[in-house]
């Protein structure tokens, strides 16, 4: 187990930017909590919100100002020791747990060697803190055995459960914790942050926004570890076959780099994008909407058959003929696909040099 809140930060290079003015009021209600001298302060705070909402950033602002020895009132100081252990993760009240590495589950055992942790003395300024990543992930077992921390909890002791819904965890979990739900930013304000921290065009700060629900930290990181690039890949090559300027195995050639999951992960947004567009459309085809959805379906049941790490190539491409017959007997499904990459909507702008 690691103590490192430093490690919290998703192995992107390079590190996700720390300014998050979209949270700045949420936290500031955050730490609110903590001085108010009305109510006790929280012991276990559930912090929920999609990827790349901000809860990692949340979880380690709201740990290092409760664990810093000379806390402004904004932040943390960044220089007095309890800080610099921090920065360099090595804070002995900072406890961190994590997914295993090849497991997708929180066992009995992590949580038990959590509690055991917490229950030594701490070493600063007395609070002593542990932040459970993926706590939808705990196990039955490990759910049961960290609810007796939940109902009494050491003094100044703070859990902080990370999740992206809160009906992932069981009702005992949940009703023990403070939820705190993370906000995303309106469009605009996501865009001029994106626009700020990246050197991408508009159309794919756009698009990452669009393909990231909104969150700009996970655009961030899309737009980073080529995610975007991928996206648009599968587009052009979906609009190219619909317009019939170029063949299968072409745009499989295309396609090699993208790993299987990923490749069906965004042929499935792309389809779900048409057959939204489809309902939209005032003289939609009904059999062209069945036909788009068939396919949408396909592409989730490979999607899933990826994850056990089959082979894709034959089915990638039956698929994609079945696409190109669609799109020949409905050019109402080719003509969405070309507008959405024509216009920008879907975008077709790479990084700027
Ligand atoms: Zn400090």
């Amino acid at each position: 187990m690691s103590n490192d809140v430093q490690a919290l930060q998703p192995d992107a290079v390079p590190l996700p930017p720390t300014d998050l003015p979209w949270l700045q009021s949420q936290w500031a209600q955050l730490r609110q909590r903590f001085t108010d001298s009305q109510q006790a302060a929280p012991h276990a705070l559930m912090l929920v919100g999609s990827a790349g909402s901000g809860r990692h950033a949340t979880a380690s602002h709201l740990a290092s100002w409760l664990l810093c020895q000379q806390p402004g009132t904004e932040a943390a100081c960044g220089s007095c020791r309890s800080c610099r252990m921090l920065q360099a993760g090595s804070h002995p009240d900072l406890l961190k747990l994590a997914l295993e590495e090849d497991s997708s589950t929180i066992k009995v055992e992590q949580i038990r060697s959590l509690i055991n942790a917490l229950n030594l003395t701490a070493g600063f300024n007395g609070w002593r803190i542990a932040i459970i990543e993926h706590a939808a992930s705990m196990t039955d077992n490990a759910a049961n055995a960290l609810l007796k921390t939940l109902e009494e909890p050491g003094a100044r002791t703070l859990l902080l459960l990370l999740v992206d819904t809160r009906k992932a965890l069981p009702a005992t979990i949940y009703s023990r914790c403070q939820q705190w739900a993370l906000a995303a930013p309106d469009e605009d304000a996501a865009m001029h942050w994106l626009q700020q921290h990246c050197q991408h065009d508009a159309a794919s700060l756009r698009l990452a926004l669009e393909l990231a629900h909104g969150a700009p930290l996970q655009a961030w990181h899309m737009l980073h570890d080529d995610s975007v690039a991928e996206a648009v890949s599968i587009n052009e090559g979906l609009g190219a076959l619909a317009a019939g300027d170029t063949d299968v195995a072409t745009v499989l050639a295309q396609w090699q780099g993208i790993p299987a999951e990923r490749c069906w992960h965004w042929l499935q947004h792309h389809l779900h994008r048409c057959c939204r567009s489809l309902l939209l459309a005032s003289a939609a085809e009904s059999d062209a909407l069945q036909a788009c959805w068939q396919l949408y379906a396909e592409a989730g049941k490979s999607l899933a058959l990826a994850a056990t790490g089959l082979r894709q190539d034959l089915q990638l491409q039956a698929w994609l003929l079945q696409w190109r017959l669609l799109c020949n007997s409905h050019a109402m499904i080719g003509d969405f696909v070309k507008q959405q990459v024509g216009t920008g909507q879907v975008g077709t702008g790479g990084r700027q040099a």
